[in-house]
């Protein structure tokens, strides 16, 4: 075949996906200027993906790694191994990584509430954290959480650009500061992700007013985004979920903590028992998914950023306001678009549930969702439940109604959920036809 022929191939395969002529072609002059850019996410993914095999050879990974134990657990060879493996990757001193951590909040609950004692101060120098940590914290009362145990809060806004407010911290940090977390990604705020360069100055700060803090990194969507993690810029510790982009989509479930040993050492004597520690924790049958998962995910990263810059682009060009914007750096996967109306947040999610391999044919509906103040609305065709990596959206149904979407284990599925969320907003009217054309 030709190139026209070939061409002509793509367009009848996704005419029978559901996707016109004109928004086809949207797409390609859309991407047309981006090559330049994937061409350095694939450069990063090179980089990564070398990182991830040169540590699974320096850990001499086996086939026997892949096996897993039941009961006890005790010296489980692939646990152990995988262990190393993160913390050759993260370029740390140790790693906890378990199925039995059960998500990323329980990571970062884990992190917090075994290196902290009754009596200490911990620090967000990065303004208010991610919306689920506020019941860990006890910023929003909750069971359990760290301030009834004594442990108290304090929290420093970025500047209106999102800057470091050095004098804030400045005068935030005391004799009492024991943990300083700071979170890479923007999550669902409107502030700008931040960069591990980024991390990297503000750690050096707060080591220089106080050397023995320690230093958290809510790793979350941040993973692979770059070539190097913040533990390599200072960061004690970098916590995550293991069904984000670590897990490469394939982990079904687990949370990784990678930092200094005493860090991880107390995180392990908290989520077993102490005395007990690493020793014990059977992998069952979780092993290979969390190998190869991990090996996968330098790429599957990249799908997720190409996806998230394309979108961007998109739907930039039709004037709706994106965040970050098309041109910007990424520091992590996810894109948020508004739109100004709920019939745009509706159909753009509708066509990114109707674009998944599995669930497409159910229509998402807004729904009250426990802990929020309007109705959500949520589009996931997932292999794994709640998997965030793979293509997602959702958004609250409230000005702006701004959807928030991310991943796409691959490339092309993103783009085809992103085209087909599109071709939905034009069949429901919310962009019109015409308007794409005269972009053409
Ligand atoms: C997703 C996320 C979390 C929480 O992870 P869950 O797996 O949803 O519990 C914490 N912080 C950030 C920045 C996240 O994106």
């Amino acid at each position: 075949m030709n190139k026209e022929q070939t061409r002509d191939g793509m367009r009848a395969m996704y005419a029978s996906m559901g996707i016109s002529k004109t928004i086809y072609e949207y797409g390609e002059r859309t991407l047309d200027a981006l090559r330049g850019r994937f061409a350095q996410i694939d450069e990063r993914a090179e980089y990564n993906q070398l990182k991830v095999i040169r540590a699974m050879q320096e850990c001499h990974v086996s086939e026997a790694c892949l096996l897993g134990t039941t009961g006890y657990g005790y010296n489980d060879l692939g646990r152990e191994t995988l262990e190393a493996v993160y913390a050759a990757v993260f370029q740390t001193e140790d790693a906890l990584v378990r199925p039995q951590i059960t998500c990323g909040t329980h990571a970062l609950a884990l992190a917090l509430m075994s290196n902290l004692r009754p009596g200490d101060e911990l620090l967000s120098p990065v303004g208010k954290p991610y919306d689920t940590l506020e019941e860990v914290i006890g910023i929003r009362e909750s069971k359990g959480s760290l301030k009834e145990y004594g442990i108290s809060y304090r929290q420093v806004d970025l500047k209106e650009d999102g800057s470091f407010d050095w004098e804030g911290i400045r005068a935030a940090v005391g004799p009492r500061t024991k943990l300083a977390t700071i979170q890479r990604s923007k999550g669902y705020q409107t502030r700008p992700t931040l960069s591990v360069a980024q991390i990297g100055e503000l750690i050096a700060f707060l080591k220089r007013l106080k050397p023995d803090i320690i230093c958290m990194v809510d790793n979350c969507y941040g993973e692979f985004t770059e070539t190097t993690e913040p533990t390599q810029v200072g960061a004690d510790m970098c916590v995550g979920s293991l069904i984000k982009n670590p897990g490469g989509g394939l982990a079904p479930i687990g949370g990784y903590i990678a930092g200094k040993k005493e860090c991880v050492e107390n995180a392990a004597y908290r989520l077993t028992s102490p005395g007990l520690g690493k020793e014990v924790g059977a992998s069952l049958t979780a092993l290979p998914s969390f190998y190869q998962g991990l090996f996968l995910s330098p790429t599957v990263t990249a799908g997720a950023l190409k996806g998230a810059i394309f979108a961007a682009n998109l739907y930039e060009k039709l004037g709706f306001h994106v965040v970050p914007e098309g041109s910007a750096e990424r520091h992590d996967i996810i894109q948020a678009v508004e739109f100004g109306t709920p019939e745009g947040l509706i159909a753009f999610c509708e066509g990114i549930q109707y674009a998944a391999p599995v669930d497409s044919f159910v229509t998402p509906e807004p729904w009250d969702m426990p802990g929020y103040d309007s109705q959500v609305i949520m589009a996931a065709g997932a292999f794994v439940s709640g998997s965030s990596i793979e293509l997602s959206a959702d958004g609250p149904l409230k000005p702006p109604y701004a959807v928030y979407f991310q991943g796409g284990l691959t490339w092309q599925h993103a783009k085809f959920g992103i085209l087909k969320s599109l071709q939905r907003c034009v069949d429901k009217g919310v962009i019109e036809e015409e308007r794409l054309k005269s972009l053409l």
